[in-house]
């Protein structure tokens, strides 16, 4: 549940300040989009200059939702603001952008192990998405729920529970929903930005991917991997792969997939998806990344066929100590 006395704190913040820099994770998804810009609407309803940040360019479907094509992309800010609220970042160094730390931080997060590097530091575990958090702040802001608020924050809600997926969900989320479609929220519409805006090259992409998948000899673990190579010879490119990581879960006896995506060299960029009670975070933990019970990732260096032994050691590790999902 919500923190009330963090909650009022940021409340009595926004109130008091004016101009704000809002900023989220590298390679942003639908979480931090939804959730930067939800609250950027209400700040704005509320009078305040609020500028959003973000290192990297929101994924290409999410170009069609309200206010995304004018996030600045700046790996520094450096502007004269009284605030800078950021989302979704268990430490300052996520954002990949520097100077936020010069300013007075409101940090909203729900991701477990949040160092609280922030002035004010909210973060909630129980929140299935930033977005419910930011719903709560929108509510004790007193904004009335704009579409483009709702819309934002059913964006996130959507994307952060792997279109209601994830053991995250409760049912503060559908309530949440409930409210947020009441005030005219399109879930056929924000359902198909998201998932139905494809192009050629990704269809091809994935199509490379998944024929190149592994499984491990149990079964229960699927090992995706792409490199350079793979994605220019598919046609596609590296941000086409928003979602791949989800497909070999709708196999019922996948429980959990690990994916590996070539940087440079040999670094690489692991994320990790699970069913049920594995805990897949707290494998992601180990190699110095994070995450959630079902959604992780981390990044890593080493040669790929050691990497992957050592990743399905801990991922089958994790699925022996809990329950399996059935
Ligand atoms: P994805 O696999 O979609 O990149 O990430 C899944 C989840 O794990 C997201 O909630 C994301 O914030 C978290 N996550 C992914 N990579 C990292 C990382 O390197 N460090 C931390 N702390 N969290 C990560
Ligand atoms: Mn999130």
């Amino acid at each position: 549940m919500s923190n009330g006395q963090e909650l009022q704190q940021i409340v009595d913040a926004v109130r008091q300040r004016q101009r704000f820099v809002v900023s989220s994770h590298s390679r942003p998804d639908g979480d931090s989009i939804g959730s930067q810009l939800a609250f950027a609407y209400a700040a704005r309803a509320l009078g305040k200059d609020v500028t959003v940040i973000n290192r990297d360019a929101a994924p290409p479907p999410l170009m069609a939702f309200p206010g995304v094509p004018s996030i600045h992309l700046a790996d520094q800010v450096s502007g004269d603001f009284d605030a800078a609220v950021i989302m979704e970042c268990g430490d300052i160094h996520r954002p990949g952008v520097a100077g936020l730390e010069r300013y007075f931080v409101i940090n909203i997060d729900h991701h477990p192990g949040n160092l609280g590097y922030g002035a004010i530091n909210w973060f909630d575990e129980s929140a299935a998405a930033c977005g419910e958090m930011v719903f709560d702040l929108v509510n004790a802001l007193g904004v009335p729920l704009s579409l483009e608020i709702a819309t934002h924050i059913y964006l996130a809600i959507l994307t952060d529970t792997g279109s209601f997926h994830y053991s995250s969900i409760s049912p503060r989320t559908f309530d949440i929903c409930r409210q947020l479609l009441e005030v005219g929220v399109d879930p056929v519409a924000v359902a198909r930005s998201v998932y139905d805006s494809n192009n050629m090259g990704r269809l091809k992409l994935f199509g490379a991917v998944l024929s190149a998948m592994q499984i491990d000899p149990s079964g229960r673990i699927a090992i995706v991997y792409l490199d350079h190579e793979m994605a220019r010879s598919a046609g596609g490119t590296y941000e086409d792969t928003e979602g791949l990581i989800n497909l070999p879960l709708t196999v019922k006896e996948i429980q959990s997939v690990v994916f590996f995506k070539q940087n440079e060299g040999d670094e690489y960029r692991v994320s990790m998806r699970s069913k049920g009670e594995i805990d897949i975070g707290a494998v992601a933990k180990e190699f110095g990344g994070g995450g959630h019970k079902n959604a992780a990732g981390c990044t890593v260096t080493g040669p790929i066929d050691n990497l992957q032994k050592v990743f399905l050691e801990k991922i089958e590790q994790a699925i022996d100590g809990r329950p399996a999902h059935r």
